[in-house]
C-alpha cells in the first residue's frame, strides 16, 4: 500500500493546530503508521529542500523549520500521496481552496503548516529520511479490509 510523509509545521504547532490538522487526515479514513515529535536538523533540511536551494528564502525556510519541533506523520492509504496533496492545499495558504487545510487555517506562503510529499518517487525517499525502519508500523483496519475492498480496480 502506498505511503506518504506529511510534517506538521512549526506555525501549526505555535497556533496549537496539531489536533485539528491530524484529525483532518483521521477522518478522512487515511491509516497513520508513523508519528513523532521531532527537531529538525541543517542536514536533514538541506536534503529535504534542496530543491529550493538557490532560492532567496531558502535559509529563511530552515530557521523557520528549526524554530520549534515538527510532528513528522507517516499516512498510508491507497493513492494516499495524491490524496493527501490534495487535502493540504496549493503551496500560497491565501489562494488555496476552502477545505484545504491551507485554505482553511492559513495566511501565508512560508508558514503553511503542512509539508506533504509531491509523488510517489518522493515520498519514497523522504519516508525513510524522517523514519527509520522500525518506527513504522503495520497493522490492519477496517479502511484495509471493508472501504477499499468495495472499490472496483
Ligand atoms: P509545497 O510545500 O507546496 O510542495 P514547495 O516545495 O515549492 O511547495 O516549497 C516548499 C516550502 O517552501 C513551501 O511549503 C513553503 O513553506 C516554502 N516556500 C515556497 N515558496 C516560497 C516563497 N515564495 N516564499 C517563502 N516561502 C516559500
Amino acid at each position: 500500500m502506498e505511503r506518504t510523509l506529511v510534517l506538521i509545521k512549526p506555525d501549526a504547532v505555535q497556533r496549537g493546530l496539531i489536533g485539528n490538522i491530524l484529525n483532518r487526515f483521521e477522518r478522512k479514513g487515511l491509516k497513520v503508521v508513523g508519528l513523532k515529535l521531532m527537531e529538525l536538523s541543517d542536514e536533514i533540511l538541506d536534503d529535504h529542500y534542496s530543491h529550493l536551494s538557490d532560492k532567496p528564502f531558502f535559509p529563511r525556510i530552515k530557521l523557520f523549520m528549526r524554530s520549534t519541533p515538527v510532528i513528522a506523520i507517516c499516512l498510508e492509504g491507497f493513492e494516499v500521496v495524491d490524496t493527501v496533496r490534495t487535502l493540504c492545499g496549493i503551496t500560497n495558504s491565501r489562494e488555496a481552496a476552502s477545505g484545504t487545510i491551507r485554505g482553511d487555517l492559513g495566511m501565508s506562503i512560508q508558514c503553511n503548516l503542512v509539508h506533504a510529499s509531491d509523488s510517489i518517487e518522493t515520498a519514497e525517499v523522504e519516508v525513510p529520511r524522517f523514519f527509520a525502519a522500525d518506527e513504522l508500523t503495520d497493522y490492519e483496519s477496517v479502511t484495509d479490509t471493508v472501504i477499499y475492498a468495495s472499490d472496483e480496480r
